[in-house]
């Protein structure tokens, strides 16, 4: 069964006006089913009973109240595990070892600001007037979470747990593409204790309800992730009230590998850094920068190891690369595969059947303006150069409007520091492609973002910061 409507204050609600969101399978072109999408009425009433629930409780909750019914909500995430990564991988297409472990994550993002909650804390201030000086970490009031398709569950769950975990109630409005496991997040929540009205989920078309959801003058911030080109619409319409926003967007991040790293290591790993999701990831690692030595032998062993990569079934667990999100989304690759004429392509063609399945692709031969080395592909396609010298690596490595995350790999430490150093991103990893810590902050420099989700740093992002003096004359 799969979930059908909004769910607000603590109801699955019938739209008052019938709109449809239609949802097709990726990995057959069947239709999958279809959800009624919120309308403006259905966006207020959301906002609306968010206000409300926040007022009537969920801000006074005492702290340790509030952390156990979040470690209640990631207990009914872990028991629903199975249908959660099912609903994904059903509705994007995602592989279901993928999307089990995306399921898993989502929970342990609730246990984590579940604990978090009590470490969360301001601080004393010796002014020089004397008297008592101490600041409170004060929740915003209604926060509206908009997310994108490619991770939908994760990503709802990383912007709503710290929102909730700070005493925020919250409005998620996943993507007209992914609705399905928000949806669930929403019920499940609440069956586990959240009280109605703290989390609501409106599911419909950004065009349609998202800027009224941004424009609210209930809502007090917008947590974003999507497109820089949304995220930019996003800011421009969050100024006029000074509303607050944090935007994850964007990625075209590097990969760099030095002569003197483990090169078949690094040829190993890298493959999955760029072709996971089947490319639909904001920290794919799509600039790959070889140091010419070593780039031959680099190339053939990331050939062999993309070779022998799983692409098929998204629900067969031994499959690493399902289809892509629709086949509009498979179109725009092979765009821009189609204009890379006259660069080396190997691979980016389409398996025989149905589906909106794209075979990995390897440029070879770019130059730096081509559009499939500069912009964000959002597809299964990598470009590979040769670098001769740091600096100028570095130089092309930086130049770029986007600067979300990236990899080093090179066994040498001071190198690896000085060039992690320099990289203009806000992720970086050395010797690994790792980019997502719950623990740790994750977001962009530059037009990759603003803000930071996860770790403690996110709860900075839900809070107003108080100061408040107590005279002692
Ligand atoms: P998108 O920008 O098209 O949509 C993201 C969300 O914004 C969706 O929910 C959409 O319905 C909504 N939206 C669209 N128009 C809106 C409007 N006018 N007002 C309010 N909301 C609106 O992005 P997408 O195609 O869903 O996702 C892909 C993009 O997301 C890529 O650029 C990718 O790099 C980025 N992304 C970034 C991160 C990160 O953490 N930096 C993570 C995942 C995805």
């Amino acid at each position: 069964m799969f979930p059908q409507h909004p769910f607000i204050d603590g109801k699955s609600r019938a739209p008052r006006e019938p709109q449809r969101l239609q949802l097709t399978d990726p990995a057959t072109d069947e239709p999958l089913t279809e959800v009624s999408a919120a309308g403006l009425a259905e966006v207020d009433d959301a906002v609306a009973g968010a206000q409300r629930a926040f007022e009537s409780g969920w801000r006074d909750l005492p702290p340790g109240k509030r952390a156990e019914i979040l470690f209640a909500v990631a207990t009914i995430l872990r028991e629903h595990a199975d249908e959660i990564a099912r609903l994904e991988s059903r509705n994007i297409g995602k592989p279901i070892t993928d999307a089990l472990d995306e399921a898993a994550l989502g929970a342990r993002v609730f246990e984590y600001y579940a604990g978090a909650v009590s470490k969360f804390f301001g601080e004393t201030i010796p002014v020089a007037r004397g008297g008592f000086n101490f600041t409170l970490r004060q929740p915003m009031g209604v926060v509206a979470a908009i997310v994108p398709w490619n991770f939908p569950f994760p990503i709802a769950c990383w912007k709503a747990a710290p929102a909730l975990a700070a005493g925020n109630c919250v409005v998620l409005k996943p993507a007209s593409l992914s609705p399905l496991t928000a949806i669930r997040l929403g019920e499940l929540a609440h069956e586990a204790g959240l009280p109605a009205g703290v989390l609501q989920v409106v599911p419909g078309a950004g065009g349609a309800i998202g800027d009224a959801l941004v424009e609210h003058p209930l809502v007090r911030k917008i947590s974003f992730t999507g497109s820089t080109e949304i995220g930019a619409h996003i800011m421009q319409l969050a100024a006029r009230g000074i509303k607050r926003v944090s935007l994850e967007l964007g990625g075209k991040s590097p990969n760099i590998i030095f002569a003197d790293a483990d090169v078949d290591k690094a040829a190993a790993a890298s493959p999955m850094s760029v072709f996971a999701n089947a490319g639909q990831d904001c920290c794919a690692r799509s600039r790959v920068f070889v140091e010419r030595p070593v780039f031959d032998r680099f190339v053939e062993k990331f050939l062999e190891t993309t070779r022998v990569l799983k692409v098929g079934d998204p629900a067969d667990p031994e499959t690493q690369i399902g289809p892509l999100v629709s086949s509009q989304q498979r179109e725009k690759v092979e765009a821009y595969l189609a204009a890379a004429k006259g660069r080396e392509i190997i691979g980016g063609d389409r398996p025989a059947g149905r589906g909106a399945y794209l075979r990995p692709a390897i440029a070879l031969g770019c130059e730096t303006s081509d559009p499939v080395w500069r912009e964000e592909v959002f597809g299964p396609v990598v470009c590979i150069r040769p670098f001769d010298d740091e600096a100028s690596m570095l130089r092309e490595v930086n130049d770029s409007p986007y600067g979300l995350s990236g990899s080093v790999w090179t066994n040498d430490l001071k190198r690896a520091l000085r060039v992690a150093r320099r990289v203009e991103s806000g992720v970086l990893s050395i010797n690994s492609h790792a980019s997502v810590h719950v623990e740790a902050p994750f977001g962009g420099f530059k037009q990759s973002g603003l803000g930071r989700d996860l770790g403690m740093s996110a709860l900075e992002g839900y809070t107003e910061l108080k100061n408040i003096f107590i005279s002692e004359d």
